[in-house]
């Protein structure tokens, strides 16, 4: 069994105060690291956003950027290191056994904690995917660290050094920002498109460290027996796309959301929706914008009939730009779209349709 670092049971709180400290032994923690979350040699594009994101706080802490890489042995995985270096890592280090072939919580977290406790990070980030929110909670647990999930901004707190994670709490009404501060590492998640995209730099070098994981699989319960692609269900690209065109409750009723689809179709757009829409079924729950849906970062996000409540604008804030139509026009959405037409949604959008479609002729 993987055991936890030197993690005191509970914190050290000073006498009459909320003072937290850390131990010697977790002072030696330095470094931030990223786990690179790679399948069958394809990158999730988060792992890249969130290496841009810890060369921001290592900079901030004069310390290395670590990238982990966990998998079989194969040709990708020298690409992949080239690519988290020219991403912002200064090491990389290379986790291969046939054992980790495939994602299973077992053999990833038992190698996880066993290279966090030899390497001691100070801070390891994940994606906020299915893999990484999987892998970050049984590795929390086996390391004995505090865990914040979701984040929507990292930083450095310039009183104590520690990493301050920022996510929404009470329901999305509120931020709150977390601090680990008796433990290490400090772990948080991140969705993908919340962090922006770096630059990549070809010119970068760094190192790799080869690490021989301790694995035996017939400790391990959880067997793959096969991989069975799901090709029946094409999920929406929301994650990526260009343009968006929302629609919202205030379409009114199933057959109106046609209009989002009109107007999307002729602008080569991808179809979101707010929470309302996916629950009554008008579309599918993977188009779905918001806290409990996906984040998006396209050039150009259309809202139509959507109030701009905190819950859907946390998940297209950081489009370049928001143009919002709305009858209302102290709607919410008014605060953060950077053009707004007030009016009828029913009446803008094949407006709208008609006249990108005579364009386009
Ligand atoms: P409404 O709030 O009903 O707003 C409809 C808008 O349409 C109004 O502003 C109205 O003025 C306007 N309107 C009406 N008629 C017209 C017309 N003819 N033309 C133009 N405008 C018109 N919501 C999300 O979207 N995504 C999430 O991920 C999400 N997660 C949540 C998680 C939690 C824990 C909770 C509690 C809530 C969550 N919600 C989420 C729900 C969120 O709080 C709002 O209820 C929701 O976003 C409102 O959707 P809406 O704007 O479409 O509907």
């Amino acid at each position: 069994m993987s055991q936890a670092p030197a993690n005191p049971p509970p914190a050290k709180k000073a006498a009459g105060g909320r003072k937290f400290e850390l131990s010697e032994e977790l002072k030696a923690y330095k470094g931030v690291w990223v786990i690179v979350e790679q399948e069958r040699g394809k990158v999730h594009t988060v792992s890249y956003e969130l290496l841009g994101e810890a060369r921001k706080l290592a900079d901030k802490l004069g310390v290395e950027v670590g990238a982990v890489i966990l998998g079989a042995p194969g040709p990708f995985i020298n690409e992949i290191s080239g690519e988290a270096i020219a991403y912002g890592a200064d090491v990389v280090y290379t986790v291969l056994d046939a054992a980790l072939a495939e994602y299973r919580t077992e053999p990833y977290s038992k190698v996880m904690t066993d290279v966090v406790n030899t390497f001691k990070p100070e801070i390891v980030l994940l994606g906020a995917s299915t893999l990484g929110r999987d892998l970050a909670g049984a590795i929390a647990t086996t390391l004995l660290t505090g865990l914040t999930a979701d984040c929507t901004e990292l930083d450095i707190s310039p009183e104590n050094r520690s990493l301050a994670a920022t996510r929404p709490t009470f329901g999305g009404t509120l931020l709150c920002t977390i601090q680990t501060l008796a433990y290490r590492p400090q772990m948080a998640t991140i969705r993908p498109r919340v962090m922006q995209m770096p630059e990549r730099d070809g010119t970068r070098t760094g190192r790799v460290v080869e690490v021989t994981p301790n694995l035996a699989e017939d400790i391990f319960v959880t067997k793959v027996l096969d991989f069975i692609p799901d090709s029946d269900q094409e999920e929406a690209q929301l994650a990526f796309a260009d343009i968006i065109v929302s629609g919202g409750k205030g379409l009114q009723k199933a057959e109106n959301f046609k209009l989002v689809w009109d107007l999307a179709e002729v602008l080569g757009a991808e179809v979101g929706a707010s929470r309302p829409c996916t629950q009554a079924g008008w579309v599918t729950s993977d188009r779905q914008v918001g806290q409990t849906g996906k984040t998006v970062r396209p050039k150009l996000y259309i809202a139509a009939g959507i109030s701009g409540a905190i819950q859907h604008r946390v998940g297209c804030e950081n489009s370049d730009v928001i143009l919002a139509i709305n009858s209302d026009p102290n709607a919410p959405i008014f605060d953060f779209a950077h053009h707004g037409i007030v009016g009828d949604a029913l009446q803008i959008l094949p407006a709208l349709t008609e006249q990108f479609r005579q364009r386009r002729l």
